[in-house]
């Protein structure tokens, strides 16, 4: 029987703020154990938390970035469980009123919906020293604020998963409210996931995979556990609700815990926070905040005559769209620029790791490279060996040629001249050519290039070598 797969992902973001959300502890990723608490953080008795606005507010942009409903009224409450990660042995979330509701992503071949945002807290981390045999906690990330993205459990396939995530991340960056490094665990994916004979409209009973931390490990996990569903359901076995742990190294999953053992966490309304009010015209005001999203600027660069992968292309990284557009500002030619990025200068930056941001290269230079090559100030071949030299050590493109010889020449004596010696040096394939064998012409061609260097015009050399051999 073939199944069909169902999946409902739980995104964990942080939010790009300075400070944590319930203390003034900074919020950034890392630094020496347990240098970034406080008492309120690290859950010291008779402490009260202290809302962090700029919080809220990133919450509000990632809810406009996916197409949400934002609540005018939101609360917190706690969630109950002890963890050694977390110190205050309760989680401020938000369970009855959360944030914003309802949206969707649009992934190309669907809409995937989302049910709802968030705002919490994250928890510290242990680190276990396996050699020791003990376990350590680290508390720099305890407060750091979340978001949770709750989607309807619209997703039928790895591919659409890892789509749904991709686009997620882009348009969080985009809002400026999450880098979403997932390597750094700035962006984490729990995956829901049954199946359902094809065709049945019934979903199956869901295990729940936590944290997956790449866009591969999705992937990987998904088919991993759809195989294992599958192959329990063709024993006549069911498949336990339950949380599993993925293993990149083995590529298996693994049981945490069941159903049966799942926390009962007590959600009470948070007693030391007032509930969130956010008026409309708070969210109009930070909706005049939104850049474009990348779907709209998709949309505008095909209008601009990219094509689909072009465009999908350059949008991924905002800093390299964001040059783009710089560059086509000075040079208005969207399909050259495009081409010299997405073929020479992609290439290079991948290639020794170079970000769009640490770019040596002002966009008015490539610019001005593009515009060289397409009005045959120099050829195609020396415009690449300029953008390497600007790319390597920078300088402007009219220098590079300038000093490297390989401005083209529209001087046609020079031309002239050279076409009379190589034809009288090569009688033979000069008559060849009479005789009627085109063939010879791309040898003369080529003895022309040879002799005049990166200079040579090679529209002009053929136009000249046309006249000579046919007078
Ligand atoms: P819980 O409160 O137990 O986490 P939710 O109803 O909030 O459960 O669902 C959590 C996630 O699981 C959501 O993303 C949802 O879309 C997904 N989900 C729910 N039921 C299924 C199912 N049968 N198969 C796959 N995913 C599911
Ligand atoms: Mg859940
Ligand atoms: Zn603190």
């Amino acid at each position: 029987m073939n199944y069909q797969t169902v999946i409902g992902l739980e995104i964990h973001a942080e939010l790009l703020t300075n400070s944590k959300v319930f203390c003034s502890c900074s919020a950034e990723f890392g630094g020496e154990e347990n240098t970034r608490v406080c008492p309120r953080c690290s859950g010291m008795p008779g402490t009260l938390p202290l809302f962090n606005r700029g919080a809220a507010e990133l919450a509000v942009k990632a809810g406009l970035a996916l197409n949400c409903k934002i609540n005018n009224f939101s609360a917190f409450d706690r969630k109950n469980y002890f963890y050694p990660d977390l110190p205050k042995a309760y989680q401020i979330t938000q369970f009855f009123n959360p944030i914003c509701e309802g949206g969707y992503v649009d992934i190309g071949s669907k809409k995937i919906r989302i049910n709802r945002i968030h705002i919490e807290e994250d928890a510290g981390k242990l680190i276990h020293d396996e050699k020791r045999k003990i376990s350590l906690a680290d508390y720099n990330r305890c407060g750091v604020p979340l978001i949770e993205i709750v989607t309807e459990p619209d997703i039928r396939s790895a591919e659409e998963a890892k789509d749904f995530t991709a686009a997620v991340c882009l348009a969080l960056k985009y809002a400026g409210v999450c880098d979403a490094k997932m390597e750094q665990g700035s962006l984490r994916c729990d995956v829901n996931i049954s199946i359902m004979p094809e065709g049945s409209t019934v979903f199956g009973t869901r295990t729940e995979i936590k944290n997956l931390n790449s866009l591969r490990s999705i992937g990987r996990a998904i088919e991993y556990e759809y195989s294992r569903q599958k192959s329990l359901l063709e024993r006549g076995e069911r498949v336990i609700q339950q949380t599993l742990h993925w293993n990149d190294a083995t590529g298996v999953t693994t049981a945490l815990r069941s159903k049966e053992e799942a926390h009962d966490y007590r959600y009470f309304p948070e007693p030391d926070i007032p509930p969130m009010l956010i008026t409309d015209k708070e969210i109009e005001k930070i909706a005049k905040t939104m850049p474009e999203m990348p779907t709209e600027r998709k949309k505008r660069y095909l209008e601009m005559g990219l094509n689909d992968a072009d465009a999908s292309l350059l949008i991924a990284d905002k800093p390299l769209a964001d040059f783009y557009e710089e560059t086509v500002k000075h040079y208005n030619n969207p399909k050259s620029v495009a081409s010299m990025i997405i073929v020479e200068l992609l290439r290079r930056m991948n290639d020794s790791s170079v970000s769009a941001e640490e770019l040596k290269i002002p966009p008015c230079h490539l610019a001005q490279l593009c515009k060289m090559a397409d009005e045959g100030t120099v050829s195609r071949g020396a415009a690449k060996d300029i953008l390497k030299e600007m790319f390597d050590l920078g300088g402007t493109p009219m220098e590079i040629a300038e000093k490297g010889g390989m401005l083209m020449s529209n001087d046609t004596s020079a031309v002239e001249s050279a076409a009379d010696e190589i034809l009288a040096a090569n009688p033979k394939a000069v008559e060849e050519f009479k005789a009627g064998s085109a063939k010879v012409f791309g040898f003369l061609m080529g003895q022309m290039c040879r002799a005049l260097g990166k200079s040579a015009n090679p529209t002009i050399i053929k136009k000249v070598l046309e006249e000579k051999l046919n007078s």
